[in-house]
């Protein structure tokens, strides 16, 4: 088919849930993916901060087709090998006793929901339930988790949503001190919020709202999916505040492009899921499990990290350069490869625009760049994202 009547038939035969750039990706290479028509990109979006480690990663490429080829789904009615490898690999090297597996990011934001709802039940007083989420969050777009989305926008025509959820501001500690009544259970929030802008909250949050919830009694859960898995120039972004959380929810970048979730927490709380608790007919199968494995080993074994803190440093004081030189940008900010750039007008021409030139870009929350790219990008990648930028925001 040519790239024209690949289009028709997408809007012909797929629910119109997205508004597409009329390209057709059909190949990727570390930074780089290509058109239908066999144009080049610098990918700066990495499927959304899912594929850190570059497209067709090698290791993850080998590790997928080694297990496809040996087992691909069995169910967890039987213990699953690679899927062992993968919860050793992530307690091990996180706060976590336990681990349980799904295959998206709103899926492991539900099975948190769930599980903080079901220890409360349990281990709390009275009769606990209400979770304390962010104005702005993201967390899914399942019923419970579009709830837990303190964005307005994403609930419109959605009624009734469930019952439990209470917003607060963002980066506002007395705000959650207020809202915690005697039906709170926890607390849920992204250590930096991704969809809603790439909102940074000051460096004491998460450690205030750590003792905040000590002295409450309930439980911090911790929405990692864009975060997490390196993003933040550490494995996971709670590192850098010397906090434990009581839960931590993955997605995103653990499967680097095959779809894999996690929800990760200690053995006091896991102990609420008994057999029969929860459950996932695909979650942990081997071939994502194996996905996960290969991600863990590149990111501990290949200075992926270290990668990312050097290159964020230098991505983020390009963009502070970039930013003089244009009125039109008023903040620009970040943490390892998550940065963005608020502008005061809207993005979208400019991610047009950029796109046009071979550089894939993203635009949140209307007038927020956001850079999310492969972990293993360099200098030369930046400095010609930079370049692209400098042409593209001239009106
Ligand atoms: C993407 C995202 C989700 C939802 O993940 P899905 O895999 O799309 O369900 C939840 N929380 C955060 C912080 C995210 O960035």
């Amino acid at each position: 088919m040519t790239t024209k009547e690949l289009i028709l038939f997408s809007d012909k035969y797929i629910m119109k849930t997205y508004n597409r750039f009329p390209i057709v990706l059909v190949k990727g290479s570390g930074v780089k993916v290509w058109d239908s028509d066999g144009k080049e990109y610098l990918d700066f979006v990495a499927g959304i901060a899912v594929c850190s480690l570059g497209h067709s990663h090698p290791k993850v490429v080998k590790a997928i087709k080694k297990q496809v080829e040996a087992l691909t789904h069995v169910s967890n009615l039987y213990y699953i090998e690679p899927q062992i490898h993968l919860a050793k690999l992530l307690v091990e090297n996180s706060f976590a006793d336990k681990a349980f597996f799904c295959n998206s990011g709103a899926e492991a934001n539900e099975a948190a929901i769930k599980l903080a709802r079901k220890y409360a039940y349990e281990h709390m007083n009275g009769n606990k339930y209400e979770i304390i989420t962010m104005e702005n969050s993201f967390h899914g777009r399942t019923l419970a988790t579009v709830t837990a989305t303190g964005q307005k926008k994403f609930h419109t025509g959605f009624d009734p949503l469930p019952e439990g959820f209470r917003y607060v501001p963002f980066d506002d500690i007395p705000a959650v001190k207020n809202a915690i009544t005697e039906k709170t259970c926890a607390v849920m929030v992204e250590p930096i919020q991704g969809e809603g802008g790439v909102q940074i909250p000051v460096h004491d949050y998460l450690q205030r709202l750590r003792k905040l919830c000590d002295d409450k009694g309930i439980l911090l859960i911790l929405d990692e999916i864009q975060v997490g898995m390196g993003r933040t120039g550490n494995l996971f972004a709670y590192e850098e505040s010397g906090i434990r959380p009581d839960m931590m929810t993955l997605a995103k970048a653990l499967g680097n492009g095959f779809p894999v979730g996690a929800l990760l927490t200690t053995d006091k709380i896991a102990s609420s899921f008994v057999p029969g608790s929860h459950a996932s007919t695909f979650g942990g199968n081997p071939l994502g499990m194996a996905a996960g494995v290969a991600v863990m080993d590149s990111l501990l074994q290949d200075g992926i990290l270290e990668n990312c803190r050097e290159t964020g440093f230098y991505f983020l004081e390009k963009l502070k350069e970039f930013k003089k030189k244009h009125p039109v940008i008023n903040e620009v900010r970040g943490r390892g490869l998550i940065l963005g750039v608020e502008l005061s007008i809207p993005g979208d021409d400019i991610v047009k625009k950029a796109m046009g030139k071979g550089v894939l870009i993203n635009c949140t929350n209307g007038n927020i760049l956001r850079f999310v790219p492969p972990l293993i990008i360099n200098k030369k990648d930046v400095d010609h994202v930079i370049d692209i930028l400098n042409e593209v925001i001239v009106p």
